[in-house]
């Protein structure tokens, strides 16, 4: 790759008013607004990368003031010279000797990061001119692991380890991704069941998804049990047993209580009970998990994961029997990899959350790359799907019959419009000030 170097980093504060259909509500999260803090980097050779982190509005403002925090880490590096050794630098990025005390390697410092590093295998996609699942699954074993910092994980896994398992892999990947190209990815929807949608909704929607030819749904639960009883039921009326019901709980539960509300539901099949309580709760976790078995409900968790190190617990702990990846959270790229490595030892299988603002967008890469390059396979595992603000993205998803269909664009497929740029940034966009003015949204106090 030629000198190439990063000259500016713009952030930005956007939000969508979602919190005005209750889309996105759970136990725990009664009105997000789906919002991001969006990362631009620019560079002296004319092509900029786009990333995000993904947040639900009050508060995106300090995500933006940690991704400026962090400029001065990246302003004027040489772009080629981070992509040769990428590894380091995310390691400097995230060991800034006094901004790693208010982290470290979690919260708002590492949300940042992620926008950060999202916005760089944007930018290093663009610059290979592929769209980042073909950049990874481009790059030798050897260049992949050099993306990845295992500090803190080598007691569990090695980089020689990871290229021996790359390696064994080799040989299908042309196959699989041809298999790709032709059939995709499947996917989950988690649009049948937010706890704000009536009952009504809930049947509309399972048989809108249904005929668009989804097998697997998930229903938000843990307000009231028996709220929860009824709208399975009616969730199970709709889809049949031979479709697959997933659960999740937002966190709302301590473990005694996750357990035998849980048992309550086993009624109903569910397959996995998501975030059942507290993310850092790794002990917590396995127990839940080893009293639901009996059950045949596996415990999933994942999308609010501070880091790797958390992930290595819950798989050393067999606390997760689906380890749920998040693109726009831990450092980016470079730590979710090293997630993939360590549950395809563990032979946990990884179903992405997706959904919010371009999660969807940006974790398809991430799958696609380890059904071609890592695990080799789909089996049981789904990456999740919402159907919103999609209509932002310049390179948006493609679902066909159930399934992500692999993006060709160069890049994370992370680029906003501008329209929605000018419409949706914080609090000044066009559609933001409509809001203050008929008096929807109240104006943020300066
Ligand atoms: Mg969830």
């Amino acid at each position: 790759m030629k000198v190439i170097t990063i000259t500016e980093m713009d952030v930005r504060d956007l939000r969508f008013p979602t919190s005005l259909l209750a889309d996105g509500s759970d136990a725990m999260h009664a009105d997000p607004d789906y919002s991001c803090a969006y990362v631009t980097i620019k560079t002296d050779n004319g092509v900029s990368g786009h990333g995000m982190t993904f947040t639900l509005g009050r508060g995106t403002e300090i995500v933006v003031e940690a991704c400026k925090s962090m400029s001065r880490l990246v302003k004027g590096e040489r772009a080629d010279e981070i992509f040769a050794n990428f590894g380091s630098f995310w390691r400097k990025l995230t060991s800034d000797s006094q901004l790693r005390w208010i982290g470290p390697e979690k919260g708002v410092t590492h949300l940042a990061t992620a926008a950060i590093v999202n916005a760089l295998w944007d930018l290093w996609a663009r610059i290979e001119g592929k769209p980042v699942w073909k950049l990874l699954a481009d790059l030798s074993p050897e260049q992949l692991v050099s993306t990845v910092d295992f500090r803190y994980i080598t007691d569990v896994i090695t980089k020689e380890e990871v290229i021996k398992m790359l390696r064994e892999k080799e040989s299908g990947k042309a196959e699989r991704e041809k298999f790709l190209m032709i059939n995709g990815y499947p996917a989950y929807t988690t649009q049948v069941g937010w706890l704000g949608y009536s009952d009504q909704k809930v049947r509309q929607l399972c048989h809108k998804f249904l005929k668009l030819g989804f097998t697997s749904f998930k229903a938000k639960v843990g307000q009231n049990v028996q709220d929860d009883i009824r709208r399975c039921q009616l969730i199970r009326e709709s889809i049949g047993y031979k479709n697959n019901l997933m659960l999740d709980a937002n966190q709302t539960w301590d473990v005694p209580e996750a357990i035998e509300w849980v048992k309550k539901l086993a009624q109903f099949k569910p397959i996995w009970i998501e975030e059942p309580t507290s993310p850092d709760d790794i002990l917590g976790h396995a127990e839940i998990a080893r009293n639901l078995k009996p059950y045949g409900i596996g415990v999933a968790t994942g999308e609010m994961c501070a880091n790797r190190v958390i992930f290595k617990q819950l798989l050393q702990a067999k606390a997760i029997q689906f380890c749920q990846i998040d693109s726009a959270r831990i450092g980016g790229i470079n730590e979710i990899l090293s997630v993939y490595f360590m549950a395809a030892k563990f032979g946990v299988r990884v179903c992405p959350h997706a959904g919010g603002v371009g999660l969807c967008e940006m974790v398809q890469h991430l799958q696609m790359w380890d059904f071609i390059s890592l695990s080799g396979s789909s089996d049981g595992r789904v990456i999740e799907y919402v159907d919103q603000q999609h209509e932002h993205f310049e390179d948006t998803i493609n679902i066909e019959n159930a399934h992500y269909m692999p993006p060709s664009a160069p890049g994370y497929s992370t680029k906003f419009k501008n329209s929605s740029l000018l419409d949706y940034e914080y609090p000044h966009g066009r559609e933001w000030q409509r809001l203050f003015q008929n008096g929807t949204f109240q104006k943020p106090i300066d």
